[in-house]
């Protein structure tokens, strides 16, 4: 298991611009001469992604992420992005499962079937698991249970350690009405159970993926996450269009590193 936190920043179909794009990222590198051992990832639309990789080469701080994929390697898909084209841009990583896309059809089978492709074209998987309401017979724990089995079914143990699976409880994300705030306990007790259906479906062998955390993540309550939390990053989207507030928390958890 890698012992540097990582910290994501999903743009979701934000800015509006490539000039704003450009000007965010080029904001963010501008602050992190001094981190070391935090992992920052930066997701952005992918029509963003050509540009922003010449910039991410020259401070070699920050990785990109596409926010989707598709699983076949080429044809007549009119619209997708294969795996093997991301990789051949440069890109590191690739969000797969996002409620957001889940809420538009996406199936445990398609996220098995991208987990899969993206995994072959060299990618690292960020998985997204999360239920949509807590509710007090705890069924919610199945759900993330299914999650799980769908999207990973016939990966091989050797490449579990390689995805990235993040625990995003839907109730908790800024953009969801009436959002709660998720408590560093509830990540934590999420995250132990996570590992468990990891381990009962691959063995008491496997080497444990990284685990994070993913919900109105921000510079005030990242400290909480990382420390109690039970995981080894987070996933921020609204707070990652705040390049004074993204940096802030990639400073936080930098101190925690140290
Ligand atoms: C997300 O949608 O993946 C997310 C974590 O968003 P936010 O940080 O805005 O809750």
């Amino acid at each position: 298991m890698s012992k540097n936190k990582i910290i994501i920043g999903n743009w979701k179909m934000n800015p509006s611009t490539q000039k704003e794009a450009e000007k965010l990222f080029v904001d963010i590198t501008k602050s992190i001469f001094g981190v070391q051992k935090t992992e920052i990832v930066i997701c952005p639309p992918f029509l963003y992604l050509e540009k922003l990789r010449s910039a991410s080469r020259r401070t070699k701080k920050i990785s990109l992420g596409a926010q989707n994929v598709f699983y076949e390697e080429a044809g007549p898909y009119t619209g997708e992005i294969s795996a093997s084209m991301l990789e051949d841009l440069g890109i590191k990583y690739v969000i797969v499962g996002h409620s957001k896309r889940r809420e538009l059809g996406e199936t445990g089978l398609d996220i098995n079937k991208k987990i899969k492709a993206s995994l072959s074209a060299g990618l690292v998987p960020i998985l997204c698991v999360g239920e949509t309401v807590r509710d007090e017979s705890h069924s919610y724990f199945n759900l993330v249970k299914t999650q799980l089995e769908e999207c990973l079914d016939g990966v091989k143990k050797d490449l579990i350690s390689k995805i990235i699976i993040a625990y995003e409880p839907i109730w908790a994300i800024s953009s969801t009405p009436n959002h709660k705030d998720a408590t560093p306990a509830d990540c934590e007790e999420m995250s132990l159970f996570i590992k468990k259906i990891l381990v009962d479906k691959f063995g008491v062998k496997i080497k444990i993926p990284r685990i994070i955390y993913g919900g109105d993540v921000n510079e005030k309550n990242v400290q909480d996450f990382l420390k109690d939390g039970g995981v080894e990053g987070v996933l921020v989207g609204r707070v990652s269009l705040d390049a004074v507030k993204f940096m802030e928390i990639i400073k936080i958890c930098e101190a925690l590193s140290q």
